[in-house]
């Protein structure tokens, strides 16, 4: 995506044509490493970025086919990003989550390639959680049987809940998958990927304790998000979620909606609406005037908005803005 990686592969194409001419045009390559001695590896969206960066480190290059501050639900790809999604030595991506990226994965056929949502921990909470989510959209019994069609024309591609990330030991599974697939295509370095993948899952299950902890004795269990990202996290961490949006961002909420919400919000004495920095806040912010409550930030990390800031350092900025919300001890 950026210059150096263009000269990179335009370099490396110059070397498999004086290796092809010397061989007589012999099986050019083992996909592996480039000019640059690091495999190249393309992720969908940043959580994905995030895992194959601690697992590869310094043995590969990686970049995310979503721009940095994007937000990824329904991106779209230039015709350059497509082919690089064929010339890539490893993608990572979820299916069922980025149309665009479906497509490409299945027109370009990378050769070694990792889908989240197929990781066993992931697809077992995918097909459980999308009907408890959905639930959770309906905020109690409030919402009538239209109210309920109306959140699950929110949902992703296949009615699935995609943002598992947000369970911290899931994505503590998926850099599991990454580490072989990235061992398949460099077996040289297959003790490091693992043993990378090994130690991302010491500090994913750290942080996992610090989020239970943290929000094991609070006041309120109630949270009003923008759109439904939390499903997984607030299912993990005993909460319960009420999305103005549904689990797409870019669905509009229904006047009755608004209206369940506000019954949520007093009911359960809520404090807080949490925006997103992605998401336009409008919405969130008119709500919580009219009913006098605050607003606070509530961050999916669906896309790095920070460069200082990496997946933990948002969880854990996450973890704050809960606690205070909720009154935890
Ligand atoms: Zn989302």
């Amino acid at each position: 995506m950026t210059s150096p990686r263009r000269r990179r592969a335009a370099a490396t194409s110059v070397a498999l044509t004086a290796a092809a001419a010397l061989t007589l045009g012999g099986c050019a390559t083992e996909a592996g490493a480039d000019d640059s001695g690091r495999l190249q590896v393309l992720a969908s969206f940043y959580p994905l970025q995030y895992v194959v960066d601690q697992v590869g480190g310094d043995l590969v290059d990686v970049t995310s086919l979503t721009p940095p501050g994007a937000e990824p639900h329904d991106v779209e790809l230039s015709p350059r990003q497509v082919r690089e999604v064929g010339e890539a030595e490893v993608v990572v991506y979820l299916a069922g989550f980025q149309p665009a990226v479906d497509t490409a994965v299945e027109a370009r056929e990378p050769a070694h390639l990792v889908d989240a949502a197929a990781t066993p921990a992931v697809a077992e909470h995918m097909g459980e959680a999308t009907e408890e989510h959905a639930e959770e959209d309906e905020a109690d019994e409030h919402a009538s049987e239209e109210e309920t069609a109306e959140a699950d024309d929110g949902h992703g591609h296949d009615g699935q809940d995609p943002h598992f990330w947000l369970d911290p030991t899931l994505l503590a599974a998926v850099a599991l998958d990454v580490a072989d697939t990235l061992s398949e295509a460099d077996p040289d370095h297959a003790d490091d990927y693992t043993t990378a993948a090994e130690a991302l899952g010491t500090d994913l299950a750290a942080l996992d304790t610090e989020l239970t902890d943290g929000l094991a004795d609070c006041e309120r269990d109630v949270i009003v998000t923008s759109h439904a990202a939390f499903g997984y996290l607030t299912e993990r961490y005993g909460l319960e979620q009420v999305g103005i949006s549904g689990l797409d961002p870019e669905s509009e909420p229904s006047p009755a909606r608004l209206r369940e919400i506000r019954e949520v919000v007093t009911e359960h004495g809520v404090t807080t609406v949490f925006t997103e920095t992605l998401v336009n806040p409008k919405v969130a912010e008119t709500l919580a005037d009219d009913l006098g409550i605050t607003t606070a930030v509530l961050d999916p990390v669906e896309s790095q908005t920070d460069d200082a800031t990496d997946y933990r350092g948002v969880m854990e900025q996450n973890l704050s803005a809960l606690r205070a919300a909720l009154g935890c001890r």
